[in-house]
C-alpha cells in the first residue's frame, strides 16, 4: 500500500503544481499513519497467536509430526459419473524446521487394498519412493513446501509457524464474526504460498478458519479448526474440516501431533533401493507416426492417438490441447481433414478437460450413455443428440479400423479402451503407461483384468499407447508388468497402514 503511493506521489512531482503535490503529500501521511496502526495492531494479533499456541516453547519449537486420519471427496474423479466418492487417507507429516526437511507418508484405502504414496525432501534434494519396486526417484519438482502435497496446511499450529516468521509483513484487516465469536482478521503471503487470511479468535488467540483463494475466480479454500489440544505446552486443533467451492473437501477422523520428536531416521532413504531413472522429458508438443496413417501427439501429462481413415480423422484421448495436438497431426501427415470422432474414455475432469475443443472441432463423442452429462458438462456448449455415439460393452467404426470396448474397474465404472486393428495399438487412460524410458511399469489388478478383456475380445495387441504418456508400451512391457505384479505391502516400521 504504502510502496504504491511513493511510486505515485514521485511521478505526480515531477509532472503537477505545488499546492496539489501538497495536499497529495497529506492524503499520502494521513493514510500512511492508517497503515502503520494496522501494521501495529497486525503485530498485536500476531503476538497475542502466538502466545496461545505456546509462546516460547512454539518459537524454539525445533520439529513435528502429525498423523492424520481422513475422510475426503472426490469430485470429478469418481468411479462412477454423478456422484461422488468418499476416500480414506493416513498421512503423516515429519517437519524438521530447523533444516528445512520434510518427511510425508500417506496411505490411502482401506487395510485390505490400499496405495501408499512416499515422498520426502532431505534438505538437499526430493525424493519419490517406490517401496513395491524398491526405487528411489530424484525429483526437482519436490520441495521443502510441496513434499507432503501442502497436507501441513492442515494443521493450524503449522500456519502459525509461517505467520510467526511473517509478523513484519502480517496485515490487520478488520474483524469478522466466526461461530458467534468476534475474531481478528490478518493476511500474510509466506514465500512459496498462496496469500492466507486468518481468522484469530479475540478472545482465545486461537486460529478458527485460514482461507485462500480458490482457483475458480470468487471462490475461497476454508480451512475450519476445532477442537483444540496440547502437547509439551504446545497447542493444535484436534479437527480440521476443509471445504472449496462451497464443497466439502476432507475431515479430520483421528490426529496424532508430536513436538520435538527424534527425527534422525525420519529423512534418508531406505537401504538397498535401486534409483530410478530420470523420467523421459515430454515437456514440448511432439506429434510422431506410429503405423500407417496411426500418429500420437502430445506433451507432459495429454496425449491422443489420431488415425487417418481416408475420408476423416478419428482420435482417442480428450485432454485439454486437444486442437493443438490435431493441428501438429495435420501438419505431419500434410493433410487436412476434419475430426470426425472421438473416444471418451473416461468421466474424470482431466479426461473431459478438451471436451470443449473436440466440440469446436466439429467431432462426435464416441462414449457410453451414462457419461454424456459430465460430456455436455464439460463442453460447456449446446450439443445436440446426434453429436454422441453411444456403445453397450463394444462398438466398431470406420470399417473395423477402430474398435472401442468399455471395461469396468475401481478407478471408473466405465473406461473406454481404444483398439487401432491395424496397427495392433491399444490407447488407454489411467491403466497402463510410463513417463521411465525402460521397463515394465508397475501393474495394477485392474491391468490383469485389461489382459482378460483384450482376451475375450480377441485383440492380439502389440503396442500399447496412453492418455498420460508419449512412450508406447510393447506386449512384452505388458507380459512383463503383469508377471511381475505384487499387491501393496505397508513399508517395515510404517504404523499408519495398520492403525
Ligand atoms: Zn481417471
Amino acid at each position: 500500500m504504502r510502496t504504491r503511493f511513493k511510486n505515485a506521489e514521485t511521478s505526480y512531482i515531477a509532472t503537477s503544481k505545488t499546492n496539489f503535490t501538497l495536499v497529495f503529500l497529506f492524503i499520502t501521511i494521513f493514510l500512511t499513519m492508517g497503515a502503520a496502526k494496522a501494521d501495529e495492531k497486525a503485530k498485536q494479533v500476531v503476538d497475542s497467536v502466538i502466545l496461545a499456541y505456546g509462546g516460547d516453547k512454539l518459537t524454539k519449537l525445533k520439529s513435528l509430526r502429525v498423523v492424520d486420519k481422513t475422510q475426503s471427496f472426490s469430485y470429478g474423479q469418481s468411479s462412477m459419473a454423478g456422484d461422488i466418492d468418499n476416500e480414506l487417507n493416513q498421512t503423516s507429516v515429519t517437519l524438521d524446521l530447523q533444516n528445512q526437511r520434510i518427511e510425508y507418508r500417506r496411505v490411502r484405502g482401506d487395510k485390505a487394498h490400499f496405495t501408499i504414496e512416499h515422498q520426502l525432501f532431505d534438505g538437499n534434494q526430493g525424493l519419490s519412493i517406490d517401496h513395491s519396486m524398491r526405487t528411489v526417484e530424484q525429483n526437482k519438482g519436490i520441495t521443502y513446501l510441496n513434499a507432503d502435497r501442502n497436507q501441513h496446511l492442515n494443521l493450524d499450529t503449522a500456519l502459525v509457524l509461517l505467520l510467526l516468521k511473517q509478523r513484519e509483513q502480517a496485515q490487520y484487516t478488520g474483524t469478522q464474526y466466526y461461530r458467534g465469536e468476534l475474531h481478528d482478521k490478518l493476511s500474510f503471503q509466506a514465500e512459496g504460498y498462496p496469500k492466507m487470511t486468518l481468522l484469530v479468535n479475540q478472545h482465545s488467540g486461537y486460529v478458527g478458519k485460514m482461507m485462500q483463494a480458490h482457483w475458480l475466480a470468487g471462490q475461497f479454500f476454508n480451512y475450519h479448526f476445532s477442537d483444540m489440544q496440547q502437547t509439551k505446552g504446545i497447542y493444535y486443533a484436534g479437527h480440521t474440516y476443509v471445504s472449496g467451492d462451497n464443497k466439502p473437501l476432507e475431515l479430520t477422523v483421528s490426529r496424532k501431533v508430536e513436538f520435538n520428536l527424534d527425527t534422525t531416521h525420519s529423512f534418508t532413504q531406505p537401504a538397498g533401493y535401486a534409483v530410478k531413472e530420470q523420467p523421459i522429458d515430454f515437456s514440448q508438443l511432439k506429434a510422431t507416426k506410429l503405423a500407417d496413417n496411426i500418429y500420437l501427439a502430445g506433451s507432459n501429462w495429454g496425449f491422443s492417438v489420431f488415425i487417418d481413415t481416408g475420408e476423416y480423422f478419428a482420435a482417442a484421448g480428450g485432454y485439454f490441447q486437444l486442437t493443438q495436438r490435431f493441428e501438429a497431426v495435420k501438419k505431419l501427415a500434410n493433410v487436412d481433414k476434419p475430426l470426425k470422432y472421438l473416444v471418451v474414455s473416461h468421466h474424470h475432469s482431466d479426461h473431459l478437460s478438451g471436451m470443449k475443443e473436440a466440440a469446436a472441432l466439429g467431432a462426435s463423442f464416441i462414449t457410453v450413455k451414462e457419461h454424456i452429462g459430465a460430456i455436455r458438462e464439460s463442453a460447456g456448449v449446446e450439443l445436440p443428440d446426434n453429436r454422441f455415439v453411444t456403445i453397450d460393452e463394444k462398438g466398431a467404426f470406420a470399417d473395423g479400423k477402430l474398435q472401442v470396448l468399455d471395461f469396468a474397474s475401481s478407478h471408473s465404472n466405465h473406461n473406454l479402451l481404444t483398439y487401432f486393428t491395424d496397427a495392433k495399438l491399444l490407447f488407454s487412460a489411467d491403466l497402463f503407461a510410463s513417463h521411465q524410458a525402460t521397463g515394465a511399469p508397475r501393474a495394477t489388478k485392474a491391468l490383469i483384468d485389461v489382459k482378460a478383456k483384450l482376451v475375450d475380445a480377441g485383440f492380439k495387441v502389440s503396442h500399447f499407447a496412453a492418455a498420460h504418456s508419449g512412450r508406447v508400451l510393447t506386449a512384452a512391457d505388458f507380459h512383463q508388468s503383469i508377471a511381475s505384479f505384487t499387491p501393496q505391502v505397508c513399508p517395515k516400521g510404517w504404523q499408519i497402514c495398520h492403525d
